[in-house]
């Protein structure tokens, strides 16, 4: 089969490899498409602390369909090992021993059967690749105070996660003025229904998905009184951010992680896209194949927010 290797930092080749070899309870799928995130382009850049070693298999936003059963499925990106503690506890997305899975942009993929979810008849494989970063925010708005109690959201970075915020908390109804210093990320917002700004002030709820520590600071110091900042953006490995102690203590400021997502909340994306209620193709850059990939990864997350589909 056909596949992209990371070989190193910027350094993406594609190969004619020998097909993957499903392990005991493995099942191989034929990706039909594949998007791109933000942290594909971090990982080429820079690496990543879960990718396996070089040669490494790349993309985890995966649709494909299963050479066994002809099923299409979205092939997830982890496997939680339903014994330690986080599982124990009913939090399968902090999972202290996940199998992460990857290997999106390839002919063909191996994946554990419980890392498969069953794709709604009549969506469309790029559209079903991104209910992986959907349900991301789909577990980011479990986390956040409900529409009654806050509704009024600030969103504070304009990318693909920062977009699929705004339009989730949107179709709860929510007003929803999403941040970002690129004018065509504002207007993308805009088109979806949100307002937008360059930055954010007093909303009842905050959500950061920029993932550096000055938009961290920023998140905190734009919550209104008494209302919760959920940080959905990671920050680069060993990061500290400093962050105002005044409307911590004063103004009961509740301060929440979101990481990840639990295997239900990817069903409840596939089944949001499904519904139409996110125009994922607003979001969608391509079709590309395997060979323009490392180009497009190179052209880095600036500009309006996107997701590169790669049809393998
Ligand atoms: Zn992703
Ligand atoms: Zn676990």
């Amino acid at each position: 089969m056909r596949a992209a290797l990371l070989f190193g930092l910027e350094d993406l080749r594609v190969l004619e490899v020998a097909d993957p070899v499903p392990g005991p309870g493995d099942v191989l799928v034929r990706v039909e498409a594949a998007t791109t995130c933000g942290t594909d382009v971090k990982t080429w850049r820079r690496g990543h602390p879960l990718l396996p070693p070089y040669p490494a298999p790349l993309g985890h936003e995966t649709c494909g369909v299963r050479e066994d059963t002809g099923e299409r499925v979205l092939v997830g990106d982890s496997v939680a090992c339903g014994t330690c503690r986080s599982c124990a506890a009913g939090r399968p997305q902090i999972c202290r021993e996940p199998r992460w899975i990857f290997g999106g942009f390839a002919e063909l993929i191996a994946a554990p059967e419980a890392a498969l979810h069953r794709v709604p008849d009549g969506l469309e494989p790029a559209a079903a690749a991104m209910a992986e970063p959907l349900a991301a925010a789909v577990h980011a708005l479990a986390r956040a105070p409900a529409k009654a109690v806050a509704p009024d959201a600030g969103v504070l970075g304009g990318g693909p996660m920062g977009q699929m915020l705004a339009a989730l908390l949107l179709a709860e109804g929510r007003t929803v003025t999403l941040a970002d210093r690129h004018a065509e990320r504002r207007a993308q917002a805009e088109a979806a229904g949100a307002m937008s700004a360059e930055a954010l002030a007093d909303h009842d709820v905050v959500f950061e998905a920029v993932g550096r520590p000055d938009a961290w600071r920023a998140a905190v110091e734009a919550c209104a009184p008494g209302g919760c900042v959920v940080f959905v953006g990671g920050c680069k490995a060993g990061t500290d951010a400093s962050l105002p102690t005044r409307p911590l203590h004063y103004e009961e400021l509740d301060l929440r992680g979101a990481f990840h997502h639990a295997p239900e909340e990817v069903d409840r994306a596939l089944a949001l896209l499904a519904s139409g209620a996110l125009d994922w193709r607003a979001l969608a850059a391509g079709p590309i194949g395997l060979d323009d990939l490392q180009q497009a990864l190179a052209a880095g997350n600036e500009g309006p927010a996107r997701k590169w589909v790669v049809i393998p």
